[in-house]
């Protein structure tokens, strides 16, 4: 897999163009697909070698309406994270520094896929998008911001400017 430690990588956002939802299938916990069966009907996911997956129709994701997601409130953990891939040990022993990323008092390692549109032509510096990813991964949050949803970078830009005066405003 073409993935790139996330130190080498300046930064990125979803440009939405639906690459990812067309290439690739979609892994689901156990819960998620239970929630999706019983939302959508047990026609939207499907198993291979006992692992479910969100169904393919058309050479695309079931769920895919033009180049966005439409289930943003259901929207596996798989889709949120990519195009970022969590692991708690470097892939390669050279990626022991350019992957290494601490979490609050926990150590991971961090890739971004290279197939990914968006990775090095965002407006958001990879760091501020991985407090993010992580806390995803840990299934701390399911909200998103700076990883893929349905907004696009204008919308990116708007936010962070707005974020940065809340945090400005609450600390003068
Ligand atoms: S995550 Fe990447 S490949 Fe997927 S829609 Fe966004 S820019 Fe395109």
């Amino acid at each position: 897999m073409p993935l790139i430690p996330w130190k080498l990588v300046t930064t990125w956002s979803c440009f939405a163009c639906g690459k990812c939802c067309r290439k690739f299938k979609v892994p689901l916990s156990l819960s998620e697909a239970q929630k999706l069966m019983e939302k959508y009907g047990s026609n939207v996911i499907e198993f291979e070698r006992g692992i479910p997956y969100l169904k393919r129709k058309g050479g695309t994701c079931i769920f895919q309406d033009g180049n966005i997601c439409s289930i943003q409130e259901d929207k596996p953990t798989a889709c949120k994270l990519w195009p970022f891939y969590v692991k708690k040990a470097p892939l390669h022993p050279n990626d022991f520094f350019s992957a290494h990323y601490r979490y609050k008092d926990k150590v991971f390692y961090i890739y971004v896929h290279s197939w990914c549109t968006g990775v090095n032509k965002g407006v958001i510096p990879i760091h501020k998008i991985l407090p993010e990813v992580v806390s995803l991964y840990l299934g701390e949050q399911t909200s998103q911001i700076f990883t893929t949803s349905t907004f696009h970078p204008e919308d990116l830009l708007i936010n962070i400017i707005t974020t940065t005066k809340l945090v400005t405003n609450k600390i003068l």
